[in-house]
């Protein structure tokens, strides 16, 4: 007759625990701890199917739940288009929450989040933002040796009606999704004050502005100025992860950063040409702007001094960006006139010089 393993483990110690008490009970406890082993053993041998079932079931639970787990964590139903826009006025709360995000580089990030289209004044609430308004430039300018009186003198008018405008023009550059900066193009940067800078040609004018809406009693500040590439990058790969941290898959999210952020090499704040421009009463990049003083006067003025309004609105369908009556673009006088009073886009400008 053959013997099971168990049976034969069982069978030594039986006899091992005979000679003694001690080796008795420890042979009761041997002897307890074998059946209980081969029997968990043979029930296992006998439910694999089940068994495997159980494992199955609980991988694909925790693949599943790593994937979907930040939906929960919000505490949010599944967003629609509509909510997603509404997520963007709510920056500022999420940025908080994200958990890997410091207090630290919460400071860092305060000037980041800058970016056009959307709402950062509950975080600047308490937080020292570096902006500018005319008189520290002029000041700050002065110290660098420049005369004050050049950047208050308007620009010269033009003759817009004859004016030959060529595509090769440095102001007419056309920064989109679909035109990146070109890989040669170069500028040189001027410096507005503290991290501040723009292209220098276009500083005098910028100023110009400044000055004369001053004379109107509007503080005009500069928010976001020139950017460079990498640190764009950096602004459109967190907007990506912060959006993916609510729930968005990558390409949802890309999707979304694009309209917000401008993708990289996209963006005419990396070739120094635009300026976010609020006032002192409204510090927000947001709609709203548009409806102040500052931004109706911007509007009506900015021509004089070669800038547009970039993103009107309206015309969302060529710009592929929503209206931003703060994003202000130089592209000099007289092609700004024409742009302003037809209250076209750069993009429809440009297309008609082919
Ligand atoms: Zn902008």
């Amino acid at each position: 007759m053959k013997t099971t393993v168990e049976e034969r483990i069982r069978y030594r110690l039986l006899r091992w625990g005979k000679k003694g008490p001690v080796r008795r009970g420890l042979a009761v406890m041997g002897i307890f701890f074998c059946i209980a082993f081969f029997h968990g053993v043979h029930y296992l041998r006998d439910n694999r199917k089940r068994l495997a079932m159980v494992m199955m079931s609980l991988v694909l639970f925790a693949a599943y739940a790593s994937f979907s787990f930040p939906i929960f964590a919000d505490n949010e139903e599944r967003m629609t288009d509509g909510q997603l826009h509404a997520l963007i006025g709510d920056e500022s709360v999420s940025l908080v929450q994200e958990a890997e995000i410091s207090m630290e580089e919460l400071e860092n990030l305060e000037e980041e989040l800058l970016l056009d289209g959307f709402e950062v004044s509950r975080l600047q609430e308490g937080t020292e933002e570096e902006q500018f308004d005319l008189e520290d430039i002029l000041n700050y300018r002065m110290e660098q040796g420049e005369s004050e009186a050049s950047a208050a003198e308007p620009p010269e008018q033009a003759d817009t009606g004859t004016a030959d405008f060529s595509k090769e023009d440095w102001r007419l550059i056309l920064v989109n999704k679909q035109h990146p900066i070109p890989e040669d193009y170069s500028f040189t940067l001027a410096t507005i004050k503290g991290s501040k800078q723009c292209d220098e040609r276009i500083i005098d004018d910028l100023l110009a502005m400044m000055q004369a809406a001053k004379e109107e009693g509007i503080t005009l500040l500069i928010k976001s100025p020139y950017r460079s590439d990498a640190r764009q990058e950096m602004l459109f790969e967190k907007k990506i992860k912060l959006y993916m941290g609510r729930g968005l898959s990558y390409m949802d999210a890309y999707k979304l950063s694009s309209q917000i952020v401008m993708v990289p090499d996209s963006s005419e704040h990396q070739i120094g040409l635009a300026l976010d421009i609020v006032c002192d009463t409204y510090e927000s990049l947001s709609e709203g702007f548009g409806e102040t003083r500052a931004g109706i006067w911007l509007e009506e003025h900015c021509a004089e001094f070669g800038f547009i309004v970039r993103y009107p609105k309206g015309k969302e369908y060529i710009t592929s960006v929503e209206y931003e009556p703060w994003h202000f673009r130089y592209v000099g006088v007289e092609a700004a006139t024409i742009i302003m009073d037809r209250e076209i886009t750069l993009e429809e400008f440009v297309e008609e010089l082919e």
